[in-house]
């Protein structure tokens, strides 16, 4: 959702409350897209002071992503919040051309969609587990271990090891 703000900057200071359609389907996390969902609509709070314009507002949203030990897609809750200031002259939000946090083009337009895909990014978690005691899956033969079990010849995973595992697998999803 695109929000233009040129007809009511023209107007001079102004407060109000609205709703946009919520539109953000997915977010692509180190290069995969991810599922999103979160409510029909965004409540958003402008405020313009004559010099600042500001937008607040938050939604809930969930956003899947696969376990870190069984790669299961798990939905992850990820609350958004929205809290954007931006300096105004002459009816135009001032900002540098090549500034991607800044989401405003033309000057009036905000790109509220790309501003929540930007917070479900930087709110990613850490560590995502299907369940706390998930069991992974076999190195041998790739049996999820949480559905099954399989006659594999492994050595009980030290709890420390599979700690640096997931760190390591963590690394290689930042690549
Ligand atoms: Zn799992
Ligand atoms: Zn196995």
């Amino acid at each position: 959702m695109k929000l233009d703000v040129s007809l009511d900057l023209a107007k001079g200071p102004f407060e109000k409350e609205l709703a946009v359609p919520f539109d953000v389907a997915e977010v692509t996390v180190a290069g995969e897209a991810r599922k999103v969902e979160g409510p029909e609509e965004v409540s958003l709070h402008l405020v313009f002071d004559g010099s600042h314009l500001s937008v607040d507002g938050g939604c809930d949203c969930s956003v899947t992503y696969p376990c870190d030990r069984c790669l299961t897609d798990t939905v992850v809750d990820s609350p958004v919040e929205i809290s954007l200031d931006f300096p105004v002259s002459d009816g135009h939000i001032q900002v540098t051309p090549d500034d991607p946090e800044d989401f405003v083009e033309n000057g009036h337009i905000i790109d509220i969609s790309a501003v929540i895909a930007e917070e479900l990014l930087i709110g990613k978690p850490g560590k995502v587990l299907c369940r706390p005691d998930c069991k992974g899956i076999c190195p041998v033969c790739g049996q999820n271990l949480n559905e099954g079990t399989c006659n594999c010849d492994r050595t009980v995973p030290d709890p420390r090891m599979q700690q640096f595992q997931d760190v390591f697998k963590k690394f290689k999803e930042v690549e």
